[in-house]
């Protein structure tokens, strides 16, 4: 196997059965700095046939190939190895996806952890899969046997590139699955550099394959393909109702973690100080480009005014810079196409509400798609602000009278992905995390995430459930069998 990705080498193959392969067409894509907007490497891109290709290898793996033979403690031994190598190459793989994505380097450093660790998990996780033995009403043995759902197609957005692949190759290799992942084409090259390291951590060709393309063709050619069984999307609400429609015609299994408009509410009883940092972390952190974006910061009236002022006095702190640089704390946005999509709504935001900070794109920055952190306030939940996912660093903050009118507003979204309460009453705070229809609830805090716990959303956040056992039950079938312990069980003729 040889590989042509490097940091410095500009150009990046398809992984298809152990190979790097070019394109069938010859074609490639770029991949830009979006802090500079150079172009920083070319990659091929899949074709409707590439695509079958790695359907066909990674059908072959499964359905023929070494890889089904193998237990539970060697795929186990094989994600300690790939956490082993994440771990070696942490500084390459951080500085690589804050030049392609755009995040600080500092968050970056957190996500490459976290990829570690998500590998580490499901290694530890792949040998305590049980069935169990049922009791029922017969002489005989029945017992449940979990099995890999077979092939799955992974389609995975740009904002976390490489923690979600391992989100999503962890749990299935654990399995016993065999994988075609389609990283977003803004964002390929961690999930590319991470290729390197399959062989050698002892996966047998076929078992991961990496494709890259536009999603319309080889992310809809790969819901499409009957050879694959099932399909774990993350992305937004509008894609994730296209690949619900195709999968149909297959009957694919499909899980879907969506997009969200997760309100962060702020009781008058709150602690202060951690209240307005957590508003802003909420919905800034990752320059606002998280699904669980805290994105309308619910204020109770008693406190309101001087809350914004507050947000608003804190969010002049916000250090712009170049990812790499170690004190920035917001980099640019992914693409040229998602600053022009903010932007339109920065403009939208100035008509429906009032401007604390923010509003378009900051001072001193010749290039790269840099946008202010963005307060609107006395925002109405009906107006599209509120209701629309922005996927950028805009917060829209919205008065409440009381604690009924509070769970009101939280709820009133298509979105269900997370929410959070903040207040020193045990008793309200519990009150709002039965009341509110999500996924994620986080009190007193907002964002940590951890593999041991399951993220997912309710309503149009999609369904299924990634991280922790749950996770891993995604990618499993459960088959019934029945041992008849009778000499004559039927006796009937
Ligand atoms: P998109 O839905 O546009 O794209 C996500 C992925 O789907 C990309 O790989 C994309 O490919 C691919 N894709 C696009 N069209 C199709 C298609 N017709 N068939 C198959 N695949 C397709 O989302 P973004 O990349 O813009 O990511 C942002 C969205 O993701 C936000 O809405 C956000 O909330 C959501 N998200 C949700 C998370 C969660 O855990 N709930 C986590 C992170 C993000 P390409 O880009 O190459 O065209």
């Amino acid at each position: 196997m040889s590989s042509t990705a490097n940091v410095s080498v500009k150009t990046y193959k398809s992984y298809i059965n152990g190979q790097w392969v070019s394109s069938s067409t010859g074609e490639t894509f770029p991949v830009y700095d979006p802090s500079t907007e150079a172009v920083i490497a070319q990659v091929a891109s899949a074709s409707v046939a590439d695509v079958d290709s790695a359907v066909k290898a990674a059908r072959a793996a499964f359905d023929s190939g070494p890889w089904p033979q193998t237990t539970a403690q060697d795929r186990g031994r094989v994600l300690f190895k790939l956490a082993e190598k994440i771990r070696q190459n942490s500084a390459m793989l951080a500085e690589l996806e804050s030049r392609n994505c755009g995040k600080p380097i500092v968050e970056s450093e957190f996500d490459m952890a976290d990829v570690a660790t998500c590998f580490e998990y499901y290694g530890g996780l792949a040998n305590k899969v049980t069935g169990s033995v049922l009791p029922v009403p017969a002489n005989a043995l029945s017992f449940t046997l979990r099995e890999p759902v077979g092939v799955a197609g992974q389609i995975i957005p740009w904002n976390f590139p490489l923690l979600m692949a391992a989100w999503k190759l962890a749990p299935a290799i654990a399995a016993g699955c065999c994988c075609i992942l389609k990283p977003a084409e803004q964002t390929p090259l961690t999930a590319l550099e991470f290729a390197n390291w399959l062989e050698e951590a002892g996966l047998p060709p076929g078992v991961v394959n990496i494709i890259n393309g536009p999603g319309e063709i080889s992310g809809a050619a790969l819901v499409a393909h009957p050879g694959v069984d099932k399909i774990a999307f993350t992305g937004s609400a509008a894609v994730g109702k296209i690949i619900v429609r195709s999968a149909a015609d297959t009957l694919k299994r499909v899980t879907l973690e969506l997009g969200g408009k997760s309100p962060n509410i702020f009781f008058a009883d709150a602690d202060w100080e951690a209240a307005v940092d957590g508003a802003l972390f909420g919905v800034f952190i990752n320059q606002g480009e998280v699904c669980s974006a805290g994105s309308r910061v619910l204020v109770e009236k008693k406190i309101y005014g001087k809350f914004v002022e507050a947000m608003t006095e804190k969010a002049k702190r916000i250090k712009l810079g170049p990812p790499l640089d170690r004190d920035t704390k917001m980099g640019p946005l992914v693409s040229k196409e998602q600053y022009d999509r903010v932007s339109s709504y920065l403009e939208l935001g100035k008509k429906e509400a009032k401007t604390a900070i923010g509003g378009g794109r900051p001072k001193g920055f010749g290039k790269g798609f840099y946008v202010e952190p963005t307060i609107f306030y006395d925002v109405d939940n009906t107006a599209r602000i509120s209701r629309e996912e922005i996927f950028g660093p805009v917060a829209s903050v919205i008065p409440f009278e009381n604690e009924a009118d509070a769970i009101k507003i939280a709820n009133d979204t298509p979105y269900g992905l997370a929410g959070a309460v903040w207040t020193r009453d045990i008793f309200k705070a519990f009150r709002l995390v039965k009341s509110m229809r999500a996924g994620i609830i986080w009190v007193n805090h907002m964002q940590p995430t951890y593999v041991e716990a399951p993220w997912g959303g309710y309503k149009q956040s999609g369904f299924g459930r990634e991280l922790g056992p749950w996770g891993l039950e995604e990618y499993l079938e459960t088959k019934q069998v029945f041992v008849n312990l009778d000499e004559n069980p039927i006796g009937w003729y």
